[in-house]
């Protein structure tokens, strides 16, 4: 049997230490190791608990608005004149995306471990939003830090996340962005740890935060699969998510892991094309390294200084991509593409013209690749696109971009 055939409940869960093969791991500074430490153990067993799956279904339910739908974008299928074409709708959940479900999970988590106050990092402000709103749902302090070149960029969700009670901090070290806000957030936490839990948004950093947070997100490929099944009778041909940090993508892709058959992508951002400093595509042009707590693939020069990444949407843009998404690259499971801004805007209109559904410009990266795959397949076959988020906080960037003055 192949390696990219093997069956992969085996491999599927990090060893004791975190790993996803060569990938993942604990590379903080020994402070961290009992923040760390206590975090899994909590995890561990919080997850095991009946009663906590219960009460985070109950939230997921009554506060994000899970589950989503499944929905077929009949004039998208026509359009492409292919496969056909259905929609996972994340962005319907409040806030806006799906960075609420792994909020509401480590919120929840906070208050069993009794820690009440919450630090978070933001980019472009939307795990922000999401962890604010949590905040003062469960009545927990907030503080997110944020890069000041981000809060200028981003004063919309500056504001939303004060209108929930989160203070914003401005951190003006490095570049002033996502990279310096994460590297502030782990100074706080180190001097905070006893009463402070950190949310981190994605499927990155050190154990347990890619499983943790990757569990959080599983309900997006459950319930796909369900619908799916429903409505088709059958499991999708492929399925297609964009990757960030890569949280919505393994969320996604998990529970469809073992069903071999089913072809997993993943969509990183190709900004300006695969050069250095124009993108975010760490598969492309990235190497093997460590980054902020995990061995993954990182964009680096040649003295392992982090590179300048740049993509149309900050969501996708950072340097290194979440381990476990390495792990299965390298057992041919997911396969890996890349998007550039001109298309990703073209697929961003395609989609709001054709369908009423206004994208976001990360999830526009996942229809790019969809919407390419679905036309070179025949008519009897499904493509499943996972749009992770709704585009309302795009459109200034968009119209900008288009140059229409509002
Ligand atoms: C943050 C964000 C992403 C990227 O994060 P992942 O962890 O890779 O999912 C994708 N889509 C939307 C809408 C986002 O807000």
């Amino acid at each position: 049997m192949s390696s990219a055939t093997a069956p992969l409940d085996r491999f599927s869960q990090p060893d004791k230490a975190g790993h996803f093969g060569r990938y993942g791991g604990v590379y903080v500074p020994e402070t961290l190791m009992t923040a760390l430490e206590e975090l899994t153990a909590a995890y561990e067993q919080a997850r095991s608990e009946p009663a906590f799956q219960k009460e985070l279904a109950h939230h997921l339910k009554e506060f994000a608005g899970r589950p989503t739908e499944l929905y077929f974008a009949s004039r998208l299928t026509e359009h492409c004149g292919g496969a056909k074409i259905y929609l996972k709708r994340e962005d319907l959940l409040h806030t806006g995306a799906h960075k609420i479900n792994n909020a509401i999970g480590q919120a929840l988590l906070a208050l069993r471990m009794g820690k009440k106050r919450i630090i978070a990092e933001t980019g472009a402000g939307q795990h922000g939003v999401a962890t604010a709103a949590v905040c003062a749902k469960f009545g927990l302090q907030c503080i997110v830090y944020m890069g000041q070149v981000d809060m200028e960029r981003q004063a919309l969700n500056v504001f939303r996340m004060r209108l929930m009670g989160a203070e914003v901090r401005a951190v003006t070290s490095g570049q002033k962005t996502l990279k310096d806000a994460v590297n502030e957030a782990m100074r706080d936490w180190v001097t905070n740890v006893r009463d402070t839990h950190y949310i981190l948004g994605s499927a990155l950093g050190s154990h347990p935060y890619p499983m943790m947070v990757r569990d959080f997100h599983r309900f997006i490929g459950r319930e796909a699969k369900e619908q799916i099944l429903a409505r088709e009778g059958r499991l999708p041909d492929e399925i297609v998510a964009c990757v960030g940090g890569g949280s919505n993508a393994i969320g996604c892709f998990f529970e469809f892991l073992e069903d071999t058959k089913v072809r997993l992508i993943g969509v990183e951002a190709g900004g300006h094309g695969i050069k250095r400093g124009e993108h975010a595509a760490r598969f492309e042009g990235g190497k093997l390294g460590v980054l902020q707590g995990a061995m993954t693939y990182i964009l680096q020069d040649p003295d392992g200084q982090i590179e300048l990444t740049h993509s149309v949407s900050a969501g996708l843009d950072y340097a290194a991509i979440g381990p476990e998404h390495a792990f299965y690259r390298d057992r041919k499971r997911i396969d890996y593409a890349y998007a550039c801004d001109d298309e990703v805007l073209e697929a961003f209109k395609t989609c709001s013209r054709l369908e009423g559904i206004i994208p976001a410009l990360e999830s526009s990266h996942a229809l790019v690749e969809g919407l390419k795959r679905a036309k070179a397949l025949p008519k009897d076959k499904i493509v499943l696109i996972n749009l992770s988020g709704r585009g309302d906080k795009d459109v200034q960037q968009v119209a900008k971009i288009l140059g229409v003055t509002l």
